[in-house]
């Protein structure tokens, strides 16, 4: 098989995660994630020499402007993540989503005097416009679909399925798509708060390593060029025990002559590039 590739990501949410919930204590964990588990994860990052790519809210950014320069300045990419953090279908219209997006572009250029060529919603979802908005934007990519598991695609413009008729895919976008998949989301397999119907809470860290670990395994033996997306919260991911799993993770990968890193930017580009 031919060489693989891991892309390890953040959502750097902090506070704007909580925005919607009304219970005091959750503002301070996404303080904890921004002040004191980002600066452990780069300092993470520098031990071994791992780029990565981070999603980052325009609220985040705004609120914590020293911790979000250090990512950037200490070579880690910052992309779009929303302003506000907020569902794609809790807008009212198109033009209330595209400001917010428009916003969430201008504090990531006031940040790093870069734009944003990379997406990703904060909830999953797109509404029925937020494609389109992202090509009128001149974003290059995406990372919140999951239509391969492996592989890099073309994003489409997939209708709502419905209740009467066959799904059929919808056209192509300009957009190359970097998926996830939410086996790989840490807040989906460990974070210890239940906050929604279809959210699991606290599992076994060690056996969601142990999975991770299994599926690169797997992508090696089967995946000609194979990237694997990992999706992680600062909130989540810079706690102990996880951050030592994720340190044994990051060893293991790097003494590993198939496996190499790339942040998703460059793992957009490699697709558009053939
Ligand atoms: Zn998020």
């Amino acid at each position: 098989m031919g060489d693989s590739t891991v892309c390890l990501t953040y959502d750097l949410d902090a506070v704007a995660a909580w925005l919607s919930y009304d219970m005091p204590g959750f503002a301070s964990w996404g303080v904890y994630g921004a002040e004191v588990a980002t600066p452990r994860l780069l300092d993470l990052h520098d031990r071994y020499d791992v780029p990565s790519t981070w999603f980052v809210p325009g609220h985040t950014i705004e609120s914590f402007p020293e911790i979000c320069g250090d990512v950037h300045d200490r070579g880690h990419e910052i992309q779009h993540h929303g302003w506000t953090h907020r569902s794609p279908n809790d807008f009212a219209d198109r033009e209330a989503e595209k400001a917010d997006i428009e916003r969430g572009i201008e504090s990531i250029v006031d940040l790093t005097g870069e734009r944003p060529t990379g997406y990703r919603t904060p909830d999953g979802s797109f509404s029925e416009h937020t494609i389109d908005i992202l090509e009128e934007l001149d974003f290059e990519w995406d990372s919140s679909d999951s239509a391969h598991d492996f592989r890099p695609y073309a994003l489409t413009k997939d209708p709502r399925p419905t209740l009467e008729e066959p799904y059929e895919r919808g056209p192509k976008s300009d957009l190359v798509e970097v998926p996830l998949v939410w086996h790989r989301d840490d807040w989906m397999q460990l974070f210890p708060v239940v906050t929604g119907p279809e959210w699991v809470g606290y599992s076994q860290e060690q056996a969601v390593f142990d999975r991770w670990r299994a599926e690169i395994e797997w992508m090696k033996r089967n995946v000609d060029d194979g990237v694997f997306v990992l999706l992680l919260h600062p909130q989540c991911a810079g706690r102990a025990p996880f951050v030592s799993h994720l340190e044994a993770l990051l060893e293991t990968l790097k003494a590993d002559p198939e496996i190499t890193f790339a942040d998703a930017s460059t793992v957009a580009d490699d697709y558009r590039n053939g």
